[in-house]
């Protein structure tokens, strides 16, 4: 592509981008595609001539568009709603025009820096101490993966020569409410999925620190060592926040390493009266913050802190004859020593064009803003007699299902009736929730987090729930 032809289709693609990120609300949320839809409209093979880009973006058009689910739409209220905001967008084409490789300070000495920069800016706005270094993974996912990796290498050292074999038999713990990823960190890590013990949690979804001490005291009985605890604060289901400060004190005493994950939540630490409910996670050894999920930072980029950066090093790096610099004996941070991958993308400067242009006032405003929104939802299903709420709200999600006052059927037709009430709302195209389950129940979440997202469409989705949960609750009849 010549450069001329470049800026003719560069500029056309702001266009249609700008009037995206203003408009989205013309699209259903929820794509109207059946599987293999998009796979049966395009051709099995790549063409062998090179195509003019007009008619890959008719393509673009015409085949995936239709088959997107819209994420920067304001109806997304699903999982954690997210934003892909316009300095973040711009910031990645800017990112893959530039295609830095920041795998050695050397490849890309602003890539490096940056991420030190703008990790360090948003450290000081959530109150932690400099002791934590930064590094930006993809995802919490893989932030898990290392701050587990380290525990295992803070506790046995010998693990990366040897493996597993001849170790005492280990476990790790978490809330019930724990995000997945810890399972799957776990078993990648070689301990085996038994090695991961659910802590009970009490009736508001927190993980109970008195059955977490007796665990590890019941676990070191019988001969087994303590790797590592991971708290939430913002559980994926309900956001609860587990007692970090009891467990964390726990974890001192035990010798065992403690995981922070914030993963949704732990931006909310920039707002001074959500302070306290952090309390307690500065004693963590890491902590995942991701600014994808709430801080309108476009998909991915996952702050990962850490109090000792040193041992992710030690299990991590390994630097071959043709990666040596002069520059590593001069103090620059080569950022492939911190984790497993070796190429890394030029995410800070997405983290860093946000942070700089929303600016900490604006980011408190926004978040401050979904709170509201999510407390003036919870209050009208409080309010409803054919609504009830069934976890508390401690950031911006609601949990609530459909109760249709005097309905007699059983508990799996009061699940079934639920799941249809959430089908029939998002099929409306208009927004998108999606569910979970808590205590045997099928349960509908509204989660609140796109920065174009106001009252209005809260009240959209609420209007849609009571006028759908009304035909259903009348055909039951
Ligand atoms: N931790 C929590 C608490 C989450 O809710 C999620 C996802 O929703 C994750 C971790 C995983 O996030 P990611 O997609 O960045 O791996």
């Amino acid at each position: 592509m010549d450069p001329s032809s470049f800026r003719r289709h560069g500029y056309a693609l702001v266009e249609w981008i700008a009037e995206y990120l203003a408009g989205s609300e013309r699209y259903p949320v929820l794509p109207r595609v059946a599987p293999g839809d998009v796979r049966r409209a395009l051709p099995a093979t790549a063409p062998e001539r090179g195509e003019p880009f007009e008619a890959i973006f008719a393509d673009f058009e015409r085949v995936l568009v239709p088959a997107l689910t819209h994420w920067n739409h304001p109806g997304f209220f699903g999982y954690f709603a997210i934003t892909a905001s316009a300095p973040g967008v711009l910031a990645e084409f800017l990112a893959a025009a530039l295609n830095q490789q920041a795998m050695l300070w050397r490849t890309s000495p602003a890539a490096t820096e940056l991420e030190d920069v703008a990790l360090g800016w948003l450290r000081g706005l959530l109150g932690l101490p400099d002791s934590f270094e930064g590094v930006i993974y993809d995802t919490a996912s893989i932030a898990s993966l290392h701050a587990l990796a380290a525990a295992r290498h803070a506790a046995l050292p010998q693990t990366r020569e040897t493996g597993l074999a001849g170790c005492p038999p280990l476990r790790v713990y978490c809330s019930e409410h724990a995000h997945s990823s810890v399972d799957k960190a776990v078993i990648l890590l070689g301990l085996g999925h038994r090695a991961l013990r659910h802590v009970p949690a009490d009736d508001e979804f927190r993980m109970r620190a008195d059955a977490l001490g007796d665990a590890l005291a019941e676990d070191r009985a019988a001969g087994i060592t303590p790797l590592a605890v991971v708290a939430t604060i913002g559980t994926t289901s309900t956001t609860s926040v587990d007692p970090v400060r009891a467990v964390a004190d726990l974890c001192r005493r035990e010798g065992v390493w403690l995981h922070v994950d914030a993963a949704y939540a732990g931006v909310t630490a920039m707002l001074p009266g959500y302070r306290p409910r952090f309390d307690g996670w500065e004693q963590a050894d890491s902590i995942v913050v991701n600014p994808h999920k709430w801080l309108f930072v476009p998909f991915d980029l996952s702050a990962f802190y850490c109090r000792r950066m040193d041992v992710v090093r030690q299990a991590f790096s390994l630097v071959p004859e043709y990666l040596q610099t002069a520059e590593a004996s001069r103090g620059a941070r080569n950022l492939m020593d911190t984790g497993i991958q070796l190429g890394r993308r030029f995410r800070a400067l997405k983290l860093w064009m946000v942070l700089r242009h929303v600016g900490a006032e604006g980011i408190r405003a926004a978040l401050a803003e979904h709170i509201r929104l999510a407390q003036l939802f919870a209050g009208w299903v409080d309010a409803d007699p054919d609504f009830e709420r069934l976890a508390p709200v401690p950031f911006s999600v609601v949990c609530f299902r459909a109760r249709p006052h005097g309905f007699r059927g059983t508990a799996a037709e009061l699940d079934a009736l639920n799941a249809q009430l959430l089908d029939a709302v998002n099929a409306t195209g208009e927004v998108f929730l999606s569910h979970t389950r808590l205590n045997d129940r099928f349960v509908l979440r509204l989660a609140v987090g796109h920065l174009r997202t106001t009252e209005v469409h809260v009240a959209r989705a609420w209007a849609l729930l009571k006028r759908h949960i009304a035909q259903l609750a009348t055909s039951i009849r």
